[in-house]
């Protein structure tokens, strides 16, 4: 017997995962703010509802995609700590911080609901294939209870360990990475296009060099090459998580001085209307400069 499934938070991540559950053959109630998102879910055999809490009613396991840490806060310690039931299965795979993971799980545990923090990676184009890799963090019998779940959406799924905030301490250091990487690429692109080098040269060479990276490939072949900035994954998301990972080595009394000309630099971008398009862009934001 398949556990009925719900689904908050349709967007750029949760529709495509959302949809990869539906076609494994499992009944999917979902949820989000959008109208356009409801639609689209409801259009691939979703079960769409007019609100959260309806969804977390029809559901036996919960899963959630929303921006961060405010909107998971509001969702579960607001609403599903108080109207869920005993026995319900939350599986979290938005980017929050530990922390918030921790509070979570406390408030849902004083009902009986399991929870797990589970950030995934790989963008929209491996939540569309169902390759994502995916960080868990939570009691290991929650795990064995999502994983066929899990194994419909991501290809690399990862046990951390029994916290429930240890998925979200790798996904925070793999997007200091990403931040790091991002802005070397466009740093880079500009020094590189600046010399006159050809870009698309430039990449066969580097691809097969010290200076490669996923990062590199997928900025480069999904968005600069295409001077396309469709998110994606949102400068304003990234912002987000490069603060997560500031608050976390600061709770821990480390100062990383980077993390500071890292949020400086995408914040700048995002004040001049970058916040909505690809990280990508942040190389159209240093052509911006350069021509200012
Ligand atoms: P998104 O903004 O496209 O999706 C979030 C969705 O949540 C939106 O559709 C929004 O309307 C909805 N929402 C907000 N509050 C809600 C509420 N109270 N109830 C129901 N729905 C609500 O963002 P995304 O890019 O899909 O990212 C989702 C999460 O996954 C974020 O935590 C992000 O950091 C993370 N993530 C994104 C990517 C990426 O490449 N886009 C990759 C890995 C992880």
């Amino acid at each position: 017997e398949k556990p009925v499934i719900g689904f908050l938070g349709l967007g750029k991540m949760g529709l495509p995962m959302s949809l990869n559950l539906v076609r494994g053959g499992y009944e999917v109630h979902g949820f989000d703010v959008v109208e356009r998102s409801r639609e689209a879910f409801a259009r691939e055999g979703g079960l769409v509802h007019a609100s959260a809490l309806e969804v977390v009613r029809a559901a036996d396991v919960i899963c959630a995609s929303l921006p961060g840490p405010t909107e998971v806060t509001d969702v579960f310690e607001g609403m599903v700590a108080q109207e869920g039931r005993e026995h319900q299965l939350v599986i979290d795979f938005s980017t929050v911080s530990p922390q918030v993971n921790h509070r979570v799980a406390e408030a849902l545990s004083r009902k009986g609901i399991e929870y797990l923090g589970a950030p995934v990676s790989g963008g929209v184009e491996r939540a569309v294939d169902g390759s994502l890799t995916v960080m868990v963090g939570g009691p290991k019998s929650s795990f064995e209870r999502a994983k066929p779940l899990l194994d419909l959406i991501g290809q690399n799924v990862f046990h951390i360990s029994e916290d429930v905030g240890a998925g979200s301490v790798v996904k925070l250091v793999n997007n200091y990475f990403i931040g790091y990487y991002t802005l070397a690429v466009a740093e880079a692109l500009t020094l590189a296009g600046e010399m006159g080098m050809d870009l698309e040269q430039l990449f066969s060479i580097l691809n097969v060099s010290y200076g490669q990276s996923r990062i590199y490939e997928r900025n480069w072949k999904l968005f600069i090459s295409q001077d396309a900035y469709e998110p994606g994954f949102t400068t304003r998301l990234l912002i987000k998580d490069l603060h997560l990972a500031k608050d976390m080595a600061a709770a821990k009394g480390l100062d990383l001085p980077m993390t500071d000309v890292l949020i400086q630099m995408y914040e700048r971008a995002a004040e001049h209307g970058y916040a909505d398009l690809d990280m990508a862009a942040m190389y159209r934001y240093i052509q911006d400069v350069k021509n200012a």
